[in-house]
Parts: structure tokens; sequence; C-alpha cells
């Protein structure tokens, strides 16, 4: 279900550092203020840990890749999400501090109030830094980058995966954690080479360079997967065609739509067709970009004229739109608004007074 938001506004709970203490490498947010070397350990008995920002959202990426290799147990997915969300989070905001390091945080105001400076608060890694949409945000309106909404959606989607982890435990197969993960690795080993790479020195870029390799190696393996388990699924959907959808939980066109609704690639099932339509239509806003907060799903989603359940949603074919009930699975090519003003669908091919059966009914019971 889609009703939990991501925990974007909460200062701490947006990324590498959970409120609970999960995070996994405890400098995720300490980024270096450009310019500056952390301070050399004075007793030189520790060893350096300190990573410079891109190699460390790196070393998460690195490790995302090895929890998915192999046949990745529960545990392994878990950290795989956590990793993943950690290194999203440090690979952008790396793109803003390249920038200006200012962009990092939350509230430069609330900042400049507190004891010290700014500046030296950064270094030291005390502050609030923003939430994944305000990185997205600042990226794209501040900064001027040009992104892909298929891949801010599946950053936010990750956002939303991961929170519901920490709340309620891993809730997703490992097929769709690593069809999930392999778009969001893909978008990022993107980003870096066209967005970070070109701002390092060249001592850096080449250390990151290598480490991109190894995730992008490691990568290719898991896309092979994942197109070899949808290769093998083509006989299994080609008679549901029509039918078919992309699954919010994978990102597969694997979802087919009848009861029980079910995605092929995943296996994710939904106890009911409606709570797969209201998960369907969430997920399609947050692709389109239309996600406003005073829509919510449940409004989104219409009763079918066949099944009378909000199960209709709209889905792009071809060059037009149709409209396909999740729980029947029929398909409707146009459908027009109740004239009785009840918030029904009717198909005006099989219905000729542009009423629905209870607005019908209720007009025939006045005389
Ligand atoms: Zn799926
Ligand atoms: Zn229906
Ligand atoms: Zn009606």
């Amino acid at each position: 279900m889609s009703g939990e938001i991501p925990d974007d506004n909460t200062p701490t709970g947006d990324g590498a550092t959970g409120p609970d203490g999960s995070q996994p490498v405890s400098d995720a947010h300490a980024i270096p203020v450009p310019g500056q070397r952390p301070a050399p350990d004075a007793g030189g008995s520790r060893p350096e840990v300190a990573f410079p920002p891109v190699l460390n959202g790196l070393d998460y990426l690195a490790s995302v890749v090895e929890h998915l290799s192999g046949q990745p147990t529960a545990r392994d997915l878990k950290y795989a999400v956590l990793h993943l969300q950690a290194g999203t989070e440090v690979l952008l905001k790396a793109r803003l501090q390249q920038e200006h390091w200012t962009l990092v945080l939350q509230d430069l105001g609330k900042e400049i109030r507190k004891k010290g400076t700014a500046r030296e608060n950064f270094a030291q890694g005390e502050f609030i830094s923003c939430g994944t949409a305000e990185t997205l945000e600042r990226l794209q309106d501040v900064v001027g980058l040009d992104l892909d909404t298929r891949h801010t959606a599946a950053v936010t989607k990750l956002g939303k995966t991961r929170n519901a982890l920490q709340h309620y435990g891993l809730t997703q197969s490992a097929h769709a954690v690593e069809a999930q993960a392999a778009t969001v690795l893909d978008f990022l080993l993107t980003f870096i080479h066209e967005h970070l790479l070109p701002h390092l020195a060249p001592a850096e870029q080449g250390q990151v360079e290598t480490a991109m390799e190894d995730v992008r190696q490691h990568l290719g393996a898991i896309t092979k997967l994942i197109d070899t388990r949808m290769n093998g699924l083509k006989e299994t959907l080609a008679p549901h065609e029509d039918i078919t959808v992309l699954c919010p939980d994978c990102g597969m066109r694997a979802l087919v739509a009848g009861e029980p609704v079910s995605c092929r690639f995943c296996y994710r099932t939904w106890p009911d067709a409606a709570s797969a339509a209201s998960d369907y239509v969430y997920s399609e806003m947050l692709r389109r970009e239309s996600l406003d907060p005073r829509d919510n799903e449940e409004r989104l989603v219409h009763h079918c004229p066949s099944c009378d359940v909000p199960t209709i949603v709209d889905v792009d074919r071809r060059e037009s739109t149709i409209y396909l009930c999740l729980g029947c699975g029929d398909t409707f090519d146009d459908l027009i608004w109740c004239k009785g003003g009840c918030g029904s669908l009717v198909d005006p091919k099989t219905c000729d007074i542009d009423y629905c059966s209870t607005c019908t009914d209720r007009l025939y019971a006045r005389f």
C-alpha cells in the first residue's frame, strides 16, 4: 500500500542516517568542505576512514551489488536497500555540494544561528541535511540538471521501500528488490559519469572510474538475470498482453489484471484488485511527475462499469489511452461520467442513456 509517505521532512529520516541509528557508515553525512582535508589522526593509530563523498557513495553501491550477487538472503536484501538509499543520498548531495556546500543544508538560517560557524559545523558533520525530494528539486531547480522523471520516480520509490523496510521489515521479493535496485544503480552510474566526474580532481577521477567499473560489472550480471527472467516470461505473458501493465513494486511490465491481481515477475499478489489499482495509480503519478498533494490514489481510481469496484486505471497503449479494470480485466476505449452525477464511469458503447445502473434504478424507482 502506498499510504506511507517518505519521511522527507524528518531531519534525519531522509537517508544515510536513520532515526533508529541504522546508518551503515557513520560518516555518511560528514561530507568534507571543498578544499579542506580531514584533520590527520593525531595518534596515527587508527586507519584512515574518511572517504571523499563520491567514493563514499560508490562504496555503498559496491556493497549493494555484493549483497545482490548470488542467492541473496532476506538480510542481504535488507542491506542492499539500506545501502542503496544511503549511496543515492550521498551521491546526489555530492553534486549539490560541488555547486555550493550550503545547498546540502536543510535550513541555512537555522545552521547560522547554531553555536560555532556554519562552515565549521558542516566540516564536522554537525548539520541537518535536506531530504531526498528536496535534493532532487534543488538539483533540477538550482543546479539546472535535466533529470528523467523515470529516474526521479525510481529514487522516490526507493525511499518509500526503505521507510517501509524500517517500519515493517522487508515486504518485497528478491526479484522486486533486484529490479528496483538495477534501475537506481543504472541511473546513479550515469549520474556520476555525467554530473560528478567532470568536477573532480584528476587523481580522484581515476579512483572513481575504477570503483564505477566494478559496480558496472556486477550490475551487468544483475541486469542479465532480470532480462533472462523477463524473456522466460514472454510465453506466459503473451496471451494477456492487452491487460498487462507495469508492476508498482518491481517496475516490470508483468502485472496481469484479473483476480487475483499478481505480478508474474516479482510474484507480488494483492489481496484485492482495489488495493492493486490504488498502488498502481500512486506509482504512475510518481512516474508522470503529477504527484499533487491534493490528489490521492483513491480519488483517481474509478469504479468499473462491469464489476462495480474501484479498479479502473488508465493505461497508455501505443498511440492512445485505454481504460483497464485490474479486477475483471475488461478494457474500454472510452468511458464517460454517469449523468446521474454519482461519480461512476459508464461505457457509452453498451449503455445508451449515459446513466450507471444504480442511477438508472433510482430514476425508475421514482415512477
Ligand atoms: Zn512486480
Ligand atoms: Zn471490472
Ligand atoms: Zn450513476
